[in-house]
């Protein structure tokens, strides 16, 4: 795409160059003709006639030429405008995009040799829930109320892009560090008069900021470095900002020392399956249990998988991981049941990550086939979040799952923006009630979601779904559960994840 509009250029000179000899030319031959041979009478009247009309029509000839010149040249330029426009600008909201932004700020940091700049890069919270539930066209169009915000406030004492779907760039100048925060503020206050829809009523939004040091350095790595940054800023509450810091910096090398190992540690055995059991309300015997896995590294030590999965399912070895804990549940089925035990259901968490994959049901089928282990054995749970998007993707695998006879369970149910939707659309056959409703912060909240609960188990019932109620550690929770009718419990109140070996004694006693 660079180069285009260079070749263009070069063609437009040679034209330009031609025109310019022809117009030359031209007049040259009008002066000839006029002042030359017929001053020096070298023609008469009869053949001068002649050498007049030639004239007129060379010169009109001239005339029509120059005219075609400027409209090729015209067109060409508006072609060349057009491919920049491609290049450089963003189709949805009109402004720059990141490549652009890119050369302007380089040039910007070359110039202003003394002033200070920071980058920022502001990203739109749930912007795939808006999307999914108010429909694409109120995505754009909040987009754009941004990118008309950002251009009201910035006007041209900064510059910005639209960096990726739901994000901007923004490099403004600075002198204390408040004149930064007041941008942000300043920005969160005007959205106050966006209206994104009726269900998420005022965006909000997460920034990343990246002080400008080092003047030479990569402008795109100067966004990564705000992009990190982001990332710290979204695990905390809304309209939350961070600046790129040490932290962050050793943040990212924590996460490089787990990419490095994780391959290896697939080899050597390193990671261990845990299980923990889930207890049938009616009369707190073992229904299933739920398989959980955990890092044992050799350089790392044990690690939990909040620490490494959402590493994990950026580059999608988390596929590979789930797959292996699979393996690992059905050579353990496989055991108990060649020892002559009466087998336990084992549910298996499979990231949202296998929806976008074809061989999905294929290779969950062969490892089981592998094992000789029946799909009723093996609970597929998929958490609630992998709905959004995905929910025609979902209710597909959801079906070929249950032709073959597996179990799929609902993780997490209720920390998402469409629980009910969910319900409605996929056959499921469990659904695990997140651990959030047992998390009360005061007697009125609990109230709350002790009415909000009630009648979740209730609609299950009627739509033939078993319930497990997770994270339950008291007994005043298992009584009112028992009460309403829930099926099933998976908690510390009960039992913590365990070895395989603990399992044993604990469900066969061995
Ligand atoms: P999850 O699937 O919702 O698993 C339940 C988590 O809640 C487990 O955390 C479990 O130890 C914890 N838990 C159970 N009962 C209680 C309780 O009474 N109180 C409290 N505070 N916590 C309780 P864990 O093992 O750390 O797993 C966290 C998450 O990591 C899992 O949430 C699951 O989403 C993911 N995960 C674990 N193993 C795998 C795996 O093999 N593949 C994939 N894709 N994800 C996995
Ligand atoms: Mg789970
Ligand atoms: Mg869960």
């Amino acid at each position: 795409m660079k180069q285009q509009p260079r070749k263009k250029k070069f063609d437009n000179k040679i034209v330009a160059v031609i025109s310019i000899t022809l117009v030359f030319i031209s007049t040259l031959i009008n002066f000839i003709l006029k002042n030359g041979l017929q001053k020096s009478g070298l023609v008469n009247r009869f053949s001068g006639t002649i050498f007049n009309q030639v004239r007129t029509l060379l010169i009109l000839g001239a005339v029509i030429y120059c005219f075609l010149v400027i409209y090729i040249l015209q067109s060409e330029r508006e072609k060349e405008k057009e491919l920049e426009n491609i290049a450089f600008y963003d189709i949805v909201t009109g402004i720059s995009n990141s490549l652009k932004f890119e050369k302007d700020a380089k040039e910007i940091l070359k110039k202003n040799t003394t002033a200070k700049y920071a980058i920022i890069v502001l990203d739109i919270d749930k912007f795939a829930i808006i999307n999914d539930v108010c429909g694409y066209k109120a995505g754009d169009k909040l987009l754009c109320d941004i990118a008309h915000t950002l251009k009201d406030i910035i006007q041209d004492k900064g510059i910005f892009a639209r960096e990726t779907a739901d994000s901007f760039v923004v490099m403004i100048q600075w002198k204390k560090e408040n004149d930064i925060i007041n941008f942000i503020n300043e920005f969160i206050n005007y959205t106050h008069n966006i209206n994104c829809s009726s269900i998420l009523e005022k965006p909000s939004f997460s920034f990343g900021i990246y002080k400008v040091e080092d003047r030479t350095m990569n402008v795109r790595r100067m966004i990564d470095g705000a992009n990190l940054a982001l990332e710290t800023a979204k695990e905390k509450c809304v309209n939350n900002y961070t600046f790129f810091n040490q932290k962050i910096r050793d943040k990212i090398l924590w996460n490089k020392e787990i990419e490095d190992e994780m391959i290896n540690a697939i080899n050597q055995n390193e990671f261990l399956v845990y299980l923990q059991p889930k207890y049938r309300l009616s009369d707190n015997t073992i229904s299933s249990a739920e398989a959980l896995v955990r890092w044992k590294s050799h350089k790392l030590g044990m690690l939990f998988p909040d620490e490494f999965i959402p590493i994990f399912e950026k580059d999608c070895f988390i596929v590979e991981l789930d797959f292996y804990v699979l393996e690992h549940v059905c050579k353990q089925l496989r055991i108990w049941i060649d020892k002559g035990l009466k087998p336990v259901p084992v549910a298996v968490n499979m990231s949202r990550k296998h929806l976008g994959r074809k061989n999905f049901v294929k290779n969950i089928y062969e490892i089981i086939k592998k094992y000789n282990i029946s799909p009723s054995l093996i609970e597929l749970e998929i958490t609630e979040t992998a709905v959004y998007n995905n929910m025609k993707v979902l209710s597909d695998f959801v079906d070929e799952f249950h032709k073959l006879g597996f179990k799929l369970s609902m993780d997490d149910f209720g920390s998402g923006y469409s629980s009910l939707n969910t319900l409605k659309c996929l056959d499921i056959n469990i659904l695990k009630l997140d651990r959030e409703f047992f998390m009360s912060s005061s007697l009125k909240e609990q109230k709350r979601s002790e009415i909000v609960i009630k009648n979740i188990i209730s609609m299950a019932k009627e739509l033939n779904v078993t319930t497990v109620a997770e994270g339950v550690e008291i007994k005043q929770q298992v009584d009112y559960l028992k009460k309403i009718g829930c099926d099933t419990v998976q908690g510390y109140y009960f039992a913590k994840p365990m070895t395989i070996d603990n399992f044993e004694k604990l469900a066969y006693s061995i």
